[in-house]
């Protein structure tokens, strides 16, 4: 993830200014009032707080032998005169900016013009500006309520108008409204007292949401211009989030963004950005190792299920446990290795007890992963029958002898278990005369041997063998086994006389 930090985030210059005369006054060992919290940010507050700084509510509250600061927002002409009056030791940290306001509409209230000031009037800032207007004035906080209060008072349109801004008013709107009032008021006096940090700040801000995926805004949640910095990235970005330290940061969110944008209000320091990046990068890392494991991870399980494709689907377990219906096998993986009674032999009349005892080693073929019972099931009769099948192939390309036990009578003949192949051999061959009873043949060996392969010789040619496999070996078993290539060798199908 990429995090860009607006290069206005942050402490502007009237906080900065506030927050060194109250580190000052700390330093020189002064017992310190603030006239309402120092700045709109509650970790900066409580560290004070904890310095010893006291907030007063009223006048009345402070300690005599104290000094009383008064923050960036100012406060109105009465209460800086009701503070003198009280001989009240006293450092006025008003921003310049917001005293120049001040100044403005208290020379035009003295000129009997109307004051309109565009800002939320329940905000500190403005209720000290108010506190400087000695004629008729009006409060807007956006553009809607500028045209409502011009409706409401049409005396506005002729008399003289002097217009002023929250310092942190938002630039849009302040725009909007002067398009209104331009339009509307014939004797207007415009003062564009919107701090540039602040319209910088918003600009850069609307800049940096538009090219992110994901855009914090790091503020105290009472502080107006980090509500207005929010609002104005939230309509650029949807995953807009207000923090006001590293411990709000939305975790989820995060893991999904690829672009980060960082702001912050004009009071948020230094330090709380530091520690929402920093907690930012370390989550960021966190993700990365975990993405780096996954892919260990993801490595790993690579190579094990290579291993079992490696190997054509075959695994070596070992016998732990034998049931009359199944054997169970460790094939050195999480999972329990199965095989079925009917996986483990071609014979359907074997027991598993005869076929294998704890502690065998067998070859098995993997059929099937179960990964939500955690089971593997296996056939040791396919690895059987593939082995014995290559096997009876060379005996009769050899003319060699191969054993077998037949296991049923079907029609036309029997079915013999040779190397774990079952083998169809025709009445015509399973007897040695032409009126014996097959049935008798059931449960015993036969054998072909080399006199009699000569004596009864199957000679299958390529072309032919196909037809013939399908005949003699169309079994379901036989589904599983590689049916040769067409240009498969003679072979010669031995003949199971007694
Ligand atoms: S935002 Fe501007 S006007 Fe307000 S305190 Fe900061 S510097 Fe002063």
């Amino acid at each position: 993830m990429k995090i860009t930090v607006a290069k206005s985030a942050g402490l502007c210059f009237g906080v900065n200014r506030a927050i060194n005369i109250v580190e000052e006054l700390l330093d020189e060992g002064k017992s310190v009032f603030t006239l309402g919290p120092i700045i709109h940010n509650p970790q900066k507050v409580r560290e004070f707080e904890e310095r010893g700084v006291k907030i007063a509510e009223t006048l009345q509250d402070v300690d005599e032998n104290s000094v009383l600061v008064i923050r960036a927002h100012g406060i109105p002409e009465s209460t800086e005169n009701e503070i003198k009056s009280m001989n009240l030791d006293y450092r006025d940290a008003t921003c310049p900016f917001v005293k120049k306001i001040h100044n403005i509409v208290l020379q035009h209230s003295k000129l009997c013009d109307i004051i309109l000031i565009a800002g939320n009037q329940n905000h500190p800032e403005v209720q000290g500006i108010i506190g400087y207007c000695h004629s008729e004035y009006h409060t807007f906080p956006n553009s809607n309520d500028l045209e409502r209060i011009l409706k409401e008072n049409p005396h506005l349109r002729e008399k003289s108008v002097c217009v002023v801004a929250q310092t942190t008013f938002d630039v849009a709107e302040w725009k909007k409204s002067l398009e209104i009032l331009k339009k509307l008021c014939t004797n207007l006096k415009i003062y564009g007292t919107i701090c540039n940090a602040t319209s910088v700040r918003q600009s850069e801000a609307e800049v940096l949401a538009s090219q992110s995926d994901l855009m914090l805004v790091i503020g105290g949640k009472h502080s107006s211009n980090t509500n207005k910095l929010f609002d104005i990235c939230k309509s650029k970005c949807e995953e807009t989030y207000l923090i006001e330290t590293a411990g709000e940061l939305p975790k989820s969110a995060l893991k999904k963004a690829c672009r980060a944008g960082v702001t912050a209000g004009a009071s948020t320091p230094a330090s709380i950005i530091k520690e929402v990046l920093q907690t930012m990068t370390e989550e960021i890392k966190e993700e990365m190792k975990k993405v780096e494991e996954g892919e260990e991870n993801f490595k790993e399980l690579l190579e094990e299920s290579l291993k079992t494709y490696n190997t054509d689907g075959r695994v070596k377990g070992v016998v732990v446990e034998i049931t009359p219906t199944e054997v169970r096998v460790d094939v050195g993986r999480k999972q329990t290795g199965i095989v079925p009674l009917d996986e483990l032999s071609s014979d359907p009349n074997a027991k598993t007890e005869d076929l294998v005892k704890i502690g065998d080693v067998l070859d098995l073929k993997i059929m099937k992963t179960n990964d939500q019972e955690g089971t593997i099931l296996l056939s040791k009769r396919i690895i059987d029958s593939q082995k014995g099948w290559d096997e009876i192939v060379k005996a009769c390309e050899d003319k060699a002898v191969v054993t077998g036990v037949v296991t049923d009578v079907v029609k036309g003949g029997v079915i013999a278990v040779s190397n774990g192949v079952r083998v169809f051999i025709p009445k015509s061959l399973a007897t040695a005369r032409k009126d014996d009873d097959i049935n008798e043949l059931l449960k015993k060996s036969r054998s072909s041997s080399e006199r009699e392969c000569k004596d009864t010789p199957f000679f299958l040619t390529s072309k032919t063998f196909f037809k013939n496999f399908q005949r003699f070996f169309a079994y379901p078993d036989f589904k599983t086994i590689q049916p040769p290539t067409s240009s498969y060798p003679r072979f010669v199908l031995p003949s199971y006389r007694a």
